[in-house]
């Protein structure tokens, strides 16, 4: 039983891919993306054409890489993923581009930290379907233009705001990937869990789905670890109970807020009277990286009120001092 509770990356990978949906109609929540792709799918098929270029951006573990390995399947087509720092030379760009397929997916992910070099070649690509290369240096330096097959690129970002307008532009729908409501959650632990064939009751699924953030990859996440418990304490069906008190072992509050983000805001709130308070000083006292911080951690802070932004700085809320034991009535 303790062996299944250790997995290798290899076994990790293979079993996120079990788990990932293939098809539109089972991508959970997200209604207005899959209203918008519907479309889009539908009328690129009926033209026998590549769907439009996509840029889709939230907070990471939402679901942008399913969502592109979906529209690929949808599409009849392959998807290639990668991320902007594998591309940091032209060439690695260039080689992708020439080995794509009519119709293909290419997913970038973090496509906000593309080279200069790298986006550049991406304008005609993405409006032209051509590569234009240079040859040769100084005097003897010669264009040449290498048709590129129809293909669509996706574009995944955490910060819209950071993408050059130019390369925003090229973007035929723009799409925004917002946090999950529990309800939804609940269906996606629901289905992972039958996928895994782990016996789980309703609101054993509701309780994982309040702690998570709003967010799938860290609902399945929680799941795996509440099934891990459940199996070496041989408590049988995930049951609240058993939920709860898994997840408190691995420190996951009733909120679903973990180590970092009950350090970011006792910090604000014991260091600088809950704010309002710079993100640099937040990073500096608590250790984290100020874009780590600023990312992954204060949108969901922001979405359930724990976290206010002002000119002036961050703020913690009352919520947030409640939820920690701070507050005196
Ligand atoms: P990011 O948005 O940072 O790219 P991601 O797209 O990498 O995040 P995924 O890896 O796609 O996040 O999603 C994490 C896991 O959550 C996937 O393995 C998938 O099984 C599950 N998942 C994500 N979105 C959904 C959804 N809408 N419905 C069902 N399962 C989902």
């Amino acid at each position: 039983d303790l062996l299944l509770a250790t997995a290798t990356a290899d076994e990790t990978e293979n079993q996120e891919e079990g788990i990932r949906p293939h098809r539109l109609a089972d991508y959970i929540g997200q209604k207005e993306l899959k209203d918008v792709l519907e479309i889009a799918i539908a009328a690129a098929k009926a033209r026998n054409e590549a769907l439009d270029h996509l840029l889709l951006y939230g907070p990471p573990g939402l679901g942008k890489t399913t969502m592109s390995l979906i529209l690929a399947t949808e599409m009849g087509t392959n998807c290639k993923i990668t991320a902007a720092p594998a591309l940091e030379r032209p060439r690695d760009i260039v080689g992708i581009l020439v080995n794509l397929k009519p119709g293909d997916i290419l997913f970038i992910d973090e496509i906000h930290r593309l080279t200069r070099m790298s986006e550049e070649l991406l304008y005609p690509a993405m409006e032209d379907y051509r590569l234009d290369i240079t040859i040769g240096k100084g005097q003897s330096a010669r264009t040449r233009s290498i048709p590129l097959p129809q293909f669509t690129l996706v574009g995944a970002t955490t910060r819209v705001g950071s993408l050059t307008s130019p390369l925003r532009d090229r973007f035929g729908l723009i799409q925004r990937l917002r946090f999950y409501e529990p309800e939804e959650l609940s269906l996606i632990v629901q289905r992972t869990a039958q996928l895994l064939q782990t016996p789980m009751s309703e609101e054993g699924a509701i309780e994982i789905a309040r702690r998570s953030r709003g967010t799938p990859r860290i609902a399945n996440r929680l799941l795996r670890r509440v099934r891990d418990y459940a199996q070496v304490k041989k408590m049988g069906v995930i049951n609240p109970d058993v939920a709860a008190e898994a997840l408190e072992v691995f420190n996951v509050d009733p909120a679903g807020l973990d180590w970092t983000d009950r350090l970011v805001l006792s910090v604000m709130i014991e260091q600088f009277q809950g704010g309002p308070v710079g993100l640099e000083a937040v990073a500096a006292a608590t250790g984290e990286d100020a874009q780590t911080i600023e990312e992954v951690y204060e949108p969901y802070l922001l979405q359930i009120g724990y976290l206010h932004r002002t000119p002036r700085g961050r703020v913690a809320t009352d919520a947030a001092r409640k939820h920690l034991g701070y507050w005196q009535e």
